[in-house]
């Protein structure tokens, strides 16, 4: 099991792993969006990195997420701000106030997280959005936890999910977001949220091995 050293390190890769990404997301933006989703997201994180640091010892985990919730919420602009938020949000009051989480309690951090974003932007899959990834993703950590996999197998089984979830946007047209409003024009262009949604994912698996 996981437990606060699991979400510092997931929050610490995540940060990371956004500024590296930080171009490559707004290029993805700039083909079927508006081209500031990278920078929406990395402004969002680094607000998250300075919360971190000044997080205080022996907080729960639902707490530590819940703060990156609202500090998403309150600094992403643009559609994922508030999207990512939810998800953080729903996913830590999952939690409660357990302080060691194991492969079930992530499968159903990850579930309430998704029908967050279902809840606030009303996405299915095969929209074009952050949903192509989480969805694959849930099911695919709740079958490793019914299975009886390890955490880090389970965040595995959602990663490499979100992955073939956010390349599986490719051939899509869009049916929510900005993305929408183009029509054909959105087909063979990667959704940029199923992607970062995926590179947060990833985050969360590399942070429990
Ligand atoms: P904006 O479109 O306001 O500029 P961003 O560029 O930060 O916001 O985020 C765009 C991403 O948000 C899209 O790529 C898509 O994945 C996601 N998104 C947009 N609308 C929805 C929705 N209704 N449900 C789920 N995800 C959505
Ligand atoms: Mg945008
Ligand atoms: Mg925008």
């Amino acid at each position: 099991s996981v437990g606060i050293d699991w979400v510092k390190a997931w929050v610490g890769d995540t940060v990371r792993v956004v500024s590296e990404n930080r171009v490559r997301l707004i290029e993805l933006d700039r083909e079927i969006g508006d081209g500031d989703h990278g920078e929406n997201l990395d402004r969002g994180f680094q607000a998250v990195k300075a919360k971190f640091d000044a997080l205080p010892d022996g907080e729960t985990p639902a707490a530590a997420l819940k703060l990156v919730a609202t500090t998403l919420i309150s600094t992403v602009g643009g559609a994922s701000g508030p999207l990512l938020g939810t998800a953080y949000l729903k996913g830590s009051q999952a939690l409660g106030d357990a302080t060691s989480l194991d492969s079930a309690a992530i499968a159903a951090f990850l579930t309430a997280a998704r029908d967050g974003v279902v809840m606030r932007g009303k996405a299915e899959v095969g929209d074009k959005t952050m949903i192509d990834a989480w969805t694959p993703a849930v099911d695919a950590a709740s079958a490793a936890a019914e299975a009886g996999k390890s955490v880090a197998e389970t965040l595995e089984a959602a990663a490499s999910a979100a992955e073939k979830g956010a390349e599986s946007t490719e051939p899509l047209v869009a049916h929510k977001g900005r993305a929408s409003y183009l029509g054909e024009r959105a087909v063979g262009h990667r959704d940029p949220g199923a992607e970062s949604s995926s590179l947060i994912l990833r985050a969360a698996a590399d942070a429990a091995t």
